[in-house]
C-alpha cells in the first residue's frame, strides 16, 4: 500500500532522509519510533505531499506521489494529481485542529460534503457511525471547547476516517494530552486497527502502545531504518546497540 524507494529528503545541506526504502502492506499497522530529529514526521509530511522528495519515489496504492506518466515519460506531479492522491490519505496530528466554530457533527461532515460530494444524509449517517466507533455518539451537537482533549482527539480521528482514507497517518496523537486521557485515545486506535482494513502509519513515543498494537515497528536514526521487526522482537531482543540505548532511555 505504501512504498518508499530510495527516498532522499534534504533541508538545505541537511540530509534528513538518506535513500530510505520500506514497504507497508494493506491493513498493516506500522509504528515509527526513534530519537527526535530522526526524520519520522518528515515521512508523514512527504506522504501528505506537504513536502516534496529530493530523490527516489513514493507510491501509495500503486500510484506515484511525486511523478505521473505522460506520453513522453515521467513528469513531476501537478496540483490536480496531488489533490487526488491526498484524498486517499488521512492524517491526525498532535494538536487536533478542530474547527472551533462548528459542532462535532459539522466538523466531521464538512470535508465529505465538500470534497467527496456526499449527500447530507449520507454524511450525517457516516458521522453517527464514526462517533459510535470512537465512543462519542452522545457528543454530536457539542462544540469542541466543551470537550476534553481526549474527546477532541477522538473527534479528530473520526473526522479523518470520514473521508474513507486507505491510509491513516498518526503523528504523536497523544503527546498533547494529559496522561489520564491518553488511554482512551489509544483504545480507540486499537479498535480501529482491529476492525478496519485501513493501513496505519503511526509516529509515537508511546512504546507500550506501539508494542501492543503494531504489526511491525521501524526504528529510525538519522533518516535511516536501523531495525524493522515485529514488536515482540524489537522490544525484547533488539539487534542494534542504538535501539537498546534508545529503548532504555524511553521505557
Ligand atoms: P520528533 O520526534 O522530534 O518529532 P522526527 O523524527 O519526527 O522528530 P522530523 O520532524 O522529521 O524528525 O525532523 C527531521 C529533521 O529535519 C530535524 O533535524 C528537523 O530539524 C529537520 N526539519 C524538519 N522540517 C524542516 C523544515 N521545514 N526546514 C528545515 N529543517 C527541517
Amino acid at each position: 500500500m505504501i512504498r518508499f524507494d530510495q527516498v532522499v529528503k534534504r533541508f538545505g545541506d541537511h540530509v534528513v532522509l538518506d535513500e530510505l526504502s520500506f514497504r507497508v502492506g494493506r491493513g498493516e499497522f506500522v509504528s515509527l519510533i526513534g530519537p527526535s530529529g530522526s526524520g519520522k514526521t518528515t515521512i508523514l509530511r512527504l506522504l501528505m505531499t506537504l513536502e516534496r522528495v529530493d530523490g527516489g519515489t513514493i507510491h501509495v496504492g500503486g500510484q506515484c506521489l511525486s511523478h505521473r506518466l505522460k506520453d513522453s515519460g515521467l513528469v513531476p506531479a501537478d496540483e490536480r494529481h496531488l489533490r487526488a492522491a491526498r484524498k486517499r490519505i488521512g492524517m491526525v496530528f498532535q494538536h487536533f485542529n478542530l474547527f472551533p466554530n462548528m459542532n462535532v457533527r459539522q466538523n466531521i461532515v464538512e470535508a465529505p460534503l465538500r470534497v467527496l460530494g456526499l449527500s447530507k444524509e449520507e454524511a450525517d449517517a457516516r458521522a453517527a457511525q464514526l462517533l459510535q466507533l470512537v465512543g462519542l455518539a452522545d457528543k454530536m451537537d457539542a462544540h469542541p471547547a466543551r470537550l476534553s482533549g481526549g474527546q477532541q482527539q477522538r473527534v479528530a480521528i473520526a473526522r479523518a476516517l470520514a473521508m474513507r482514507p486507505q491510509v491513516l497517518l498518526l503523528d504523536e496523537v497523544t503527546s498533547a494530552l494529559d496522561p489520564e486521557l491518553v488511554a482512551e485515545v489509544l483504545a480507540v486506535l486499537k479498535e480501529i486497527a482491529a476492525s478496519t482494513d485501513i493501513t496505519i502509519l503511526c509516529v509515537t513515543h508511546e512504546m507500550e502502545f506501539a508494542r501492543h498494537v503494531s504489526d511491525r515497528v521501524l526504528m529510525f536514526d538519522h533518516g535511516r531504518i536501523l531495525e524493522d521487526a515485529p514488536p515482540e522482537e524489537l522490544f525484547t531482543a533488539p539487534t542494534q546497540e542504538r535501539t537498546r540505548t534508545f529503548l532504555k532511555a524511553v521505557l
